[in-house]
């Protein structure tokens, strides 16, 4: 058998071992309802209060903030959005946001258009990152809240997030920041930028999936769109996952505990990763931002020939690796990231999406650079566009 070289961490990270060790009490030995007056719900109760404990502890929240578990990023997203809109309706009903969002974001907004409220969406540079003075440009008397990711999940540009951060806080503008693909890969505080609401994902910390967390800061009212017994501070009913959310926490210890040294690895992996695939090969070039990146991206495209070709071959040879987004690599719409960032459709479908985890080594960098070059050499033989003119 071929030996597998994940390099398509932004699809699914595997559980840590420690997380795994931490959560396997939780389904057998202590099976406890949080809700429970019993002793099972008593110990129940204070683990998910620890695993809070370790989000705060994560990105610098306050004990008085909540934070609310949910069944991952994208109910927190649709919380935030949904929650806070109709909570804040007599405030004002205009939201800005980017043009880069994850679809989790994108989709309840327009969800939110609807129902009469306005959104606008500020475009990026050709590095993908988010145009400040067409931010502040959009906020109008009627704008209740930002919503920003703090880096992009599919090009790996790292916003300006404290710059964005700053804009709202003069405007008096609530912040709510999609932390998803940031936290656990760079320092993420909630309270150096001031912001209201965050939304984390446990599967990115190397957590389970199907579990999640927004954080809601004192002072921000939200309205829950889950309705039922009340759980989670009233805002998310549902009996809570409890082995997943002490899962979750422990990720968040370990991400904390060792970003420093993730960092370190990653960028070294990503930095040669790029280096090699950009000059070895011809039309070859980054997507994103050169050096404001996440340290385990790196998106790149090769002119003249389809991603989706790339992905088939490279997985022949046993690399996972994919196109874009795993929320969108179905269709075979060319990425909405790429094209905002003023990328051609026709270069778009030529994008690979590259992301490391804690588990890739330099061999597997050697053979990546190794594999690639081939196939790409085939596919262009194969392409009517090849050479250009
Ligand atoms: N926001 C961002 C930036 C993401 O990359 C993702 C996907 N990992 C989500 C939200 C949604 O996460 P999930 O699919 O785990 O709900």
């Amino acid at each position: 058998m071929v030996e597998r070289v994940n390099l398509n961490h932004a699809a699914g990270n595997p559980v840590d071992k420690r997380v795994l060790k931490g959560m396997l009490p939780y389904f057998q030995e202590f099976y406890g309802n949080p809700s429970s007056v019993h002793i099972a719900g008593r110990h129940a109760t204070k683990a998910v209060a620890n695993a809070r404990m370790q989000i705060v502890n994560l990105v610098g929240a306050d004990t008085k903030d909540r934070i609310v578990f949910t069944s991952g990023a994208t109910e927190a997203n649709n919380l935030a959005l949904i929650g806070f809109a109709y909570r804040n309706r007599r405030k004002g009903n205009h939201i800005i946001t980017s043009e880069v969002e994850h679809l989790s974001i994108l989709n309840p907004l327009k969800f939110l258009v609807k129902q009469g409220f306005e959104v606008t969406q500020i475009p990026v540079d050709e590095h993908g990152v988010i145009k400040l003075e067409a931010l502040k440009e959009a906020i109008t008397d009627k704008t209740v809240l930002f919503s920003v990711q703090h880096a992009n999940n599919e090009v790996g540009t790292i916003h300006p997030i404290q710059e964005i951060a700053d804009i709202a806080g003069d405007a008096k503008i609530p912040l709510h920041v999609d932390a998803v693909a940031s936290a656990g890969q760079v320092p993420v505080d909630i309270s150096d930028l001031g912001a209201s609401l965050m939304t984390l994902s446990s599967n990115d910390l190397y957590g389970p999936r199907g579990v999640g967390a927004l954080i809601i800061r004192r002072g921000t009212s939200i309205q829950p769109i889950l309705l039922g017994g009340g759980q989670e501070m009233g805002l998310r009913s549902g009996s809570e996952n409890v082995s997943g959310i002490v899962g979750m926490g422990i990720a968040a210890e370990i991400a904390g505990k060792e970003l420093e040294a993730n960092i370190r690895h990653l960028t070294k992996l990503r930095d040669r990763l790029i280096k090699e695939v950009t000059t070895k090969m011809e039309y070859t070039y980054l997507n994103g931002h050169p050096s404001h990146r996440l340290p385990n991206n790196a998106n790149i495209r090769f002119s003249f020939v389809e991603g989706e070709a790339i992905t088939l071959y490279l997985s022949f040879e046993g690399f996972l690796v994919a196109t874009s987004s795993a929320c969108t690599s179905r269709t075979l719409e060319p990425s909405h990231v790429l094209l905002s960032m003023g990328v051609d459709e026709a270069e778009a479908h030529g994008a690979l999406q590259l992301t490391l985890g804690r588990d890739n080594t330099e061999t597997h960098i050697d053979h990546f650079i190794k594999a690639l070059p081939p196939i790409i050499k085939r596919l262009r033989e194969m392409s009517p566009l090849y050479p250009p003119s």
